[in-house]
């Protein structure tokens, strides 16, 4: 029997049907979900969570290898972030943005910190699409200019600017939210849009590509250029080697800003406190959320270079939001600093990365049919799978529903079963663990990955 504590803190053990049935009447009754048709989902009901475990009310444990959203990146009830939230909430639950306030000033201070020289003040927000919202609004007012280019198959984002950014297709129902938004191709070498063998051709050719977008948009109406660093949910795409220190020449040649959209990968996913510290040379903004304080309270944030802050010295900055900043947010982003420190959460990313994860997948990749490619850095990394090794085929069509979507399903279905919460996107399934994961119990989920392999080897051919 396991125990957990209910909402009035009251211990009880699981299972507990009761609860259960209490908890998904209240959720289907009345709680609207994201992204989602209401009537054709059966959201989790979820009792308790520890480290990189949650339970649900059947007492069944899963072991979170998608990190929820990609934020947990501290685990469940991480006792340190606990305390920091529950001491903070004990002195000063809430002040307003427009007075200085300790944990503000010291979260700002320790993210300029481990930003690129240059990136010295921090605008915070409430999370990653408003954080990519201001950065784009501090573009437009510092440049004078409107445009602003993205990627195809990025997500930055659900509000009006940032959900026109995106290139995947939570966007096409949402368009139009922002004249300016042009999107072109970034480098993706397993499905190369400019047919490149080598790292190195795709980097060239997708700067190529991008620096014909820009001349035939006109350079002087682009205002940013806005990248995430590693492309998270549309497939672990580490950039190749060149292409971003490219982008930021282009930006220079051009007169343009570049926005690091980090939301997902900063904060150690790839074990850097920001990805761009592995791939590239500093952009003029970085923004930033989930990993900041794994998600204990909604944070997210804008980091701005000195050229963009300087043009606010004297200028106000049109823009503002009520919980900026919120001490009840940033506390727990602060004790994210001082466990990182305390406990080498960079390095043992890098070295689980490289040692337990990589291996793994490319033995998987080498016996399970359905592999057509494996990448990632640190606890970042996709498997793509296939129908046929030879043409690439995925092994479902993009943007799958239905039963279109079922060789997914199948093998979601088959990780759960063993334990396991998989991060699932097209034909895809990252591992994203929490950044805490033992190495015990990421060996048996990566073992139990491998095992539901099998249920998309059976679609292969
Ligand atoms: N940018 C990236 C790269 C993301 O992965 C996400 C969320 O998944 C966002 C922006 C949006 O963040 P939020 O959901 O906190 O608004």
């Amino acid at each position: 029997m396991i125990e957990y504590a209910d909402r009035t803190g009251a211990v009880r053990t699981l299972p507990d049907a009761e609860a259960e049935a209490r908890v998904r009447g209240d959720d289907r009754g009345h709680v609207f979900h994201s992204w989602s048709a209401q009537a054709l989902i059966d959201p989790l009901p979820v009792a308790a969570g520890k480290g990189a475990t949650f339970w649900d009310y059947q007492g069944r444990p899963y072991l979170d290898f998608s990190s929820q959203l990609v934020n947990l990146n501290l685990g469940h009830q991480h006792p340190d972030l606990v305390a920091a939230l529950q001491r903070q909430a004990g002195r000063l639950a809430t002040i307003q943005p427009s007075m200085a306030n300790d944990v503000r000033g010291e979260l700002a201070r320790l993210i300029a910190g481990v930003a690129p020289d240059g990136l010295e003040k921090v605008f915070f927000t409430n999370g990653g699409a408003e954080a990519n919202e201001y950065a784009v609004r501090m573009a437009r007012q510092v440049t004078g200019r409107r445009k602003v280019l993205s990627m195809y198959r990025s997500y930055h984002g659900s509000t009006a600017t940032a959900i026109t950014l995106t290139g995947d297709p939570r966007r096409w129902a949402n368009d139009g939210g922002d004249g300016g938004a042009v999107r072109f191709f970034g480098p993706y070498l397993y499905r190369s849009a400019f047919h490149a063998e080598t790292p190195e051709q795709e980097a060239q050719r997708a700067l190529d590509h991008l620096e014909q977008t820009i001349l035939l948009e006109g350079p002087a109406t682009i205002a940013a250029i806005i990248i995430e660093t590693v492309v998270g949910t549309n497939g672990v795409l580490i950039p190749p080697p060149g292409y971003l220190d490219g982008v930021r020449a282009l930006c220079d040649r051009h007169g343009i800003l570049y926005i690091a959209d980090e939301v997902m990968v900063g904060f150690g996913r790839i074990g850097e406190w920001f990805a761009i510290d592995a791939f590239g040379a500093a952009p003029d903004l970085i923004t930033f959320a989930k990993g900041v304080n794994s998600g204990y309270a909604p944070l997210g944030g804008v980091v701005l270079s000195e050229r963009v802050a300087a043009h606010f010295d004297e200028t106000p900055f049109p823009g503002g939001l009520t919980y900026s900043g919120h001490p009840l947010a940033c506390a727990p982003g602060v004790a994210t600093f001082e466990v990182f420190a305390r406990d080498g959460i960079l390095e043992r990313v890098r070295d689980l990365g490289s040692r337990v994860v990589e291996p793994a997948l490319r033995a998987m990749a080498a016996k399970h049919p359905s592999v057509g490619e494996i990448r990632g850095r640190g606890l970042f990394w996709a498997i793509e799978l296939v129908r046929d090794r030879e043409t690439r085929e995925p092994l479902v069509p993009f943007n799958a529903t239905g039963p279109a979507a079922a060789p997914m399903a199948e093998f979601a279905a088959a990780a759960k079963q063993r334990g396991v919460w998989p991060f699932t996107h097209f034909n895809r399934t990252h591992v994203a663990p929490p950044l805490i994961i033992s190495e015990s119990d990421l060996v048996r989920g990566l073992a139990a990955i491998d095992e539901a392999l099998e249920a998309a080897d059976a679609r292969v051919g």
